[in-house]
């Protein structure tokens, strides 16, 4: 008697949970007979991103077991339901479920009633990365080497990134870089190769995962006798050019040319042009090639599009009207960039022409400096950047006066840009 009262408290608990079937009479009492029922449970993924669904997929059997099933995550130790769903006919379910914190989870999946339970099994919730984006310059000349870089967050959630440029409204992809597993940080040299705004960002290479844009632009420049066909590749040519004048050094400088009878170009000030007009004409008379150097030498890239129109327009007038015909500008500071090649582009003086030697004879550190200063850097193609104007230039005279043989005793030929 003792037992069958044991073996009622069973049988009611099991119809209270899922429809078990329960055994008729046999005669000597209430008895249950069926087993109870199986449900098996697994995650659609062993681990995902936290934030992204899943579905939990599983079982019944039989599959009149239960008429819903609850998904349970182990909470403190504890048990704690989660989220339900329905049982189909044939006994399958699927319980759609978020995980919106990172961490393993351990799961179980138990009938309505709560008497029949799955085996438990994990599941690991990553967190998203995040991918951090710069570039090492917003504008560059063409062909210059730019570093996309930035950090994958966590360190391992890529091994590798793809950098992106936006083309026609798309994403196009273009260089893969290796993500350091440690750090997270990954670098993406470039050499754009033609005129444009880039805008570029970078993606994880499972591809769903892509940082912020970043954009830069590049412009064409000369920089180089080369580049600007005045010598041939290898040719042992530099070329000497003097800025920010005319002024009281001018005539100084012209008269060292003269005597060694070397050609140089003149990157004049618009405003000294205007004013000092003999130096202007004596500069072309002595046959040298004299070039815009702005109005008033303001930074270029800060301007407006009609102010820099202004700087390069009213110069060019200058020194068209003195009988100049100005084929290049170099903007003051070397300061250019892809709005600035734009306009400058308008004027028939088209190119930009920089340097690549500067001994920084403006800052007067004595002509012996100067000198060997250039003798240290000079190399076919050359273009030697010194001052007639912008100060006391008698450094810049003298070191002319020693560097002018020199260059020549070491090869080279003195050639004009521009
Ligand atoms: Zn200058």
């Amino acid at each position: 008697m003792r037992r069958a009262v044991a073996v009622l408290a069973v049988a009611v608990t099991a119809s209270l949970t899922a429809a078990i079937p329960v055994a008729a009479d046999d005669g000597g009492g209430l008895v249950v007979t069926a087993a109870a029922g199986t449900i098996s449970a697994r995650p659609s993924v062993p681990s995902i991103r936290v934030g992204r669904p899943l579905t939990i997929r599983g079982r019944v059997t039989p599959a009149t077991l239960t008429k819903t099933v609850v998904v349970q995550r182990v909470v403190n130790g504890k048990w704690s339901d989660r989220a339900s769903g329905p049982v189909a006919g044939d006994g399958a379910f699927a319980v759609p479920i978020t995980p919106n914190a990172v961490g393993t989870y351990t799961l179980r999946v138990r009938s309505a009633g709560g008497s029949i339970v799955s085996s438990r099994f994990t599941l690991v919730v990553a967190p998203i990365p995040t991918i951090s984006i710069a570039a090492s310059a917003s504008s560059i000349a063409l062909s210059a080497p730019v570093t996309i870089a930035g950090t994958v967050r966590p360190a391992n959630a890529t091994t590798s990134v793809v950098s992106q440029r936006l083309v026609g409204g798309r994403w196009v992809d273009r260089d893969r870089a290796i993500v350091n597993p440690k750090t997270g940080a990954y670098g993406i040299v470039i050499h754009p190769a033609d005129i444009a705004t880039y805008a570029m960002r970078v993606r994880s290479s499972g591809g769903t995962v892509h940082s912020t844009s970043v954009r830069f632009s590049t412009f064409r420049k000369a920089n180089d006798a080369v580049d600007l066909g005045v010598a041939r590749p290898g040719e042992r040519v530099v070329s000497l050019t003097f800025d920010d004048g005319p002024g009281a050094y001018t005539t100084q400088i012209l008269d060292v040319l003269a005597k060694y009878h070397v050609k140089a170009t003149f990157f004049v000030l618009g405003q000294y042009a205007q004013r000092y007009p003999d130096y202007l004409k004596r500069e072309l008379r002595d046959g040298h090639h004299v070039a815009s150097h702005s109005w008033d030498h303001p930074t270029l890239t800060k301007l407006s599009d009609s102010a820099i129109r202004t700087q390069l327009g009213w110069t060019q007038d200058v020194i068209v009207r003195a009988g100049g015909a100005p084929r290049c500008v170099r903007p003051p500071y070397g300061s250019t960039d892809a709005r600035v090649e734009q306009i400058i582009s308008e004027f028939r003086s088209s190119a930009t022409v920089l340097w690549n030697v500067d001994p920084a004879d403006w800052e007067r550190p004595g002509t012996g400096a100067i000198v060997s200063r250039v003798m240290g850097a000079i190399r076919p193609g050359a273009v030697i950047l010194m001052h007639d104007g912008g100060g006391s230039r008698g450094q810049s005279v003298a070191a002319l006066d020693a560097l002018i043989p020199r260059i020549q005793a070491a090869g080279y030929s003195i050639r004009p840009i521009c």
